[in-house]
């Protein structure tokens, strides 16, 4: 009978219990061999396996397991090893695989980047030159060792080459076309060998396709595409898009291929009134991406069938596969071991393999309609419902302070200019004010003993003590260092928006929610679950002791809306910009306390505000717009004197000056080790009329820049910088780095600050005597 399939499209690498990340470690550290690492290695792969193929699934993903990355495995399969790792090679093609995604003592590592709009890091490929060859059919070797393993006809998944050409590096766009005619035919061939095998179905996954695409690249895709058909005619190619709809739907179903995958959660509106308008073509297969892979939750059964019904209605169910929207990647692996959350919430929860359950219950609730499955379908409804009318979703303060915000909420009510001059009286800081960006060492003692605290063995009044120990250690070597403006260290923060989450209503952290970041590095994002609200001051303690002590000005911190709402698992139930706002609201009350006790500059961290911008150009406006929004929100209630800052860090600040102009910071420190000479050039930053701190120098390299280095950046920036707005610190905050590393380099960026000083004076002197 032909009916109904389900498809995955790739299933979290890191073992239930982070098997994998300990293997990879064990292995890089050397404690186990190659042998001792390929046998953890395989343990992992084969699990992930037999689970996919417990939920039926009728479609498996191969080779979407990495022993990094699935970018650097296309880039090392396609011989793309940048040339300072070319000779390492001497037959070990493993050693050099690990020293391009980590560095070695001879060369640094290759850049990562965000894959698209996830918290998951690819390593970008770099393009010198080389010449591209098929070093190794990875899809296939996978395909292989599935089915002698577990006599599997799985599907290869591979990164399209057109994603693959357009997030790798080391190209000018015009070149582009030539450098994919030496790459379509090793493509050809990695399919070639595929058909020869007998494998029936290959994914391409080009999630560039959710982004926005110009005429000229649809014409190129076109060409790629019909390349790839010719080469292996009778082998099937699903072309996956995910992350959001497609823009080009009918020229892109079109493409000749046999299946077209489309997420149907992040892109659900624009996909299927497109589907609607144009219908699906007749010869090709449709990956229906039903069940949200980027998200923790349950989805609501009974919707998700009648959606599926509808679509039915248009594609005949021979033709459609169901399937999650994207890579389970993005997910933890399974809520069973999640035994200490509330059951309310727990009821409400979907990892990976819930979800692949998710689908097995779509399917045979569709084909059979038996009165079973109705009732496993309608429970998957009323788990949500009930989370959704729990107390914890209901708080009506809260939904009345979000209902109540209007445009005066917005802004501060004198302008920049104003605070300006009201600050420097109130202040009476001197020229180039020296700060940092909050965070002191976080040695393994510090980290020791917030564990014991957590764990009960030791007393608050232990805890505290040890805390108030270490502010008050830097506090006296940040004024021996001679800095103008303190902070007190973060030594209380395991992380900046956990720290948080841990004191607002509506947040939860898991047990075992882990994803992937990058390599063997996972996160445990918190999940906000509920509605958020202030509970008690969060900052206070620690920002007030710290003030004690000093007769400096003392700098709040706190981290702001977009990046805690960025870096969590967010609700569903209603939308992110009010999410964003709840938070935004409980900020403030701990910026009016702080004001209140006379903390009066308090910096308000957004490193993640950009990387919440949509995958498509034409909607990042309406994103910042309440982005922004809410920082203005959080920030904009306190007096003329209050100074407040941001920070931001590695991400393009080119064109993105003009939304941080708009958050009517006083002060923005920026780092700018990545971006160094284009910023400088930008005419952006030329126009930029607020508070600046350019980062002066890197925090990620233990080396102590000299006073003369530090003394260049100075200079080059106040060529492009008026004085009175400038001021320094380093790119980012200091707790990766050992202490005598951070005084040493502090001591001589307050030393180039003074030198610069004096110089500047002298030449001002000069230029008076001139005058006369
Ligand atoms: N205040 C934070 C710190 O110094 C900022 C961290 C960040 O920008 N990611 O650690
Ligand atoms: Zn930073």
């Amino acid at each position: 009978m032909n009916s109904l399939k389900t498809s995955n499209l790739g299933y979290p690498r890191i073992g239930e219990n982070r098997e994998w990340k300990k293997a990879l470690e064990q292995f890089w550290s050397g404690k186990i061999d190659e042998n001792q690492f390929e046998q953890l290695t395989d343990n992992v792969l084969y699990s992930n396996l037999q689970k996919q193929i417990d939920s039926d699934i009728d479609y498996i993903p191969l080779n979407d397991f990495s022993l990094y990355d699935h970018m650097l495995d296309t880039a090392t399969m396609f011989g793309v090893i940048p040339d300072r790792f070319a000779s390492e090679e001497d037959g070990n093609t493993l050693s050099q695989y690990f020293s391009i995604a980590r560095g070695n003592s001879k060369a640094v590592a290759s850049e990562m980047t965000k894959w698209f709009n996830t918290n998951y890091h690819y390593i970008i490929p770099e393009f010198n030159n080389q010449k591209f060859q098929l070093v190794e059919n990875k899809p296939l070797k996978a395909f292989r060792k599935a089915k002698e393993k577990f006599g599997i006809n799985g599907k290869p998944v591979i990164v399209g080459p057109y994603t693959f050409i357009k997030l790798s590096k080391g190209y000018n766009e015009k070149d582009l076309p030539s450098l994919l005619l030496q790459l379509i035919p090793l493509y050809q061939q990695v399919l070639k060998e595929l058909q020869n095998e007998g494998v029936e179905w290959v994914q391409i996954d080009e999630p560039i396709l959710a982004t926005s695409i110009t005429n000229d690249e649809l014409k190129t895709i076109q060409y790629i595409y019909e390349q790839l058909h010719e080469a292996a005619p009778s082998l099937n190619i699903m072309l996956q898009t995910y992350f959001d709809s497609i823009n080009e739907y009918q020229a892109i179903v079109s493409l000749p291929v046999q299946g077209i995958g489309l997420d149907f959660v992040h892109g659900f509106n624009k996909n299927l009134e497109n589907m609607q308008s144009y219908g699906f073509p007749e010869d090709k297969i449709l990956g229906l991406g039903i069940i949200d892979g980027r998200n923790i939750w349950k989805a609501d059964l009974m919707k998700k069938k009648d959606i599926i019904n509808h679509i039915l209605e248009k594609v005949p169910t021979e033709r459609v596969w169901i399937q999650p929207s994207c890579s389970l990647l993005h997910v933890p692996i399974t809520t069973r071991n999640e035994t200490k959350l509330d059951e309310t919430f727990k009821n409400a929860l979907a990892y990976a393999e819930e979800k692949l359950q998710e689908l097995q219950l779509l399917k045979t609730s569709i084909e059979y309609n038996s009165t079973d499955s109705k009732e496993a379908l309608e429970k998957t409804s009323r788990d949500l419902q009930i989370l959704n009318m729990s107390p914890a979703r209901n708080n009506s303060e809260v939904h009345l302070a979000v209902q109540n915000i209007s445009q005066k909420d917005f802004s501060r009510t004198e302008s920049f200019e104003q605070r300006k001059s009201i600050q420097q009286d109130f202040w009476q800081l001197p020229d180039y004010p020296t700060t940092t960006i909050g965070s002191f060492p976080q040695t393994l003692e510090v980290r020791k003993a917030r564990r014991q605290f957590k764990n009960g063995e030791w007393s608050d009044k232990q805890y505290t003590s040890f805390i108030e120990a270490e502010i008050s250690k830097w506090i006296t070597i940040q004024e021996e260092i001679g800095l103008d403006v303190l902070v007190h260290g973060e030594f209380e923060r395991n992380d900046m928006v956990e720290y948080f989450g841990e004191k607002l209503a509506g947040f939860a952290f898991s047990s075992n929610g882990w994803v992937q970041s990058y390599g063997s590095r996972c996160v445990k994002p918190p999940i906000i679950y509920g509605d958020v609200a202030f509970v008690e001051p969060m900052t206070l303690k620690e920002s007030l002791y710290a003030k004690g002590l000093t007769n400096k000005p003392m700098k709040g911190m706190l981290t702001g809306p977009a990046t805690i709402l960025n870096w969590s698992f967010v609700r569903d139930d209603i939308s992110r910009e009010d999410v964003c706002y709840q938070i935004a609201l409980a900020l403030k009350e701990e910026i009016e306390i702080l004001e209140k006790n006379d903390i009066k500059m308090i910096q308000v961290d957004e490193p993640a505000l950009r990387e919440g911008l949509p995958l498509k150009k034409e909607e990042w406006q309406e994103y910042l717009e309440w982005g922004v929004q809410s920082f203005l929100l959080a920030t904009s209630s306190v007096e003329a004197t209050t100074q407040i800052h941001t920070h931001m860090c590695y991400c393009d600040f080119n064109n993105f000056l003009d939304v941080i102009s708009k958050l009517d910071a006083d002060i923005i420190s920026i780092e700018t080790s990545r971006s160094h000479g284009e910023l400088l050039q930008s005419s952006q930053l030329k126009s930029y009329d607020k508070g600046l701190g350019l980062g002066v120098y890197d925090i990620h390299s233990p080396r102590v820049p000299s006073v003369e280095e530090i003394s260049d950046v100075i200079q080059k920036y106040s060529t492009v910088l008026p004085k009175d707005l400038i001021w320094i610190n380093p790119d980012c905050g200091l707790k990766t780095r050992k202490e005598e590393e951070t005084v040493a380099a502090l001591k001589n960026m307050v030393q180039a600050t003074e030198y610069f000083r004096k110089s500047n004076d002298q030449m001002n002197l000069a230029n008076t005597i001139t005058e006369r």
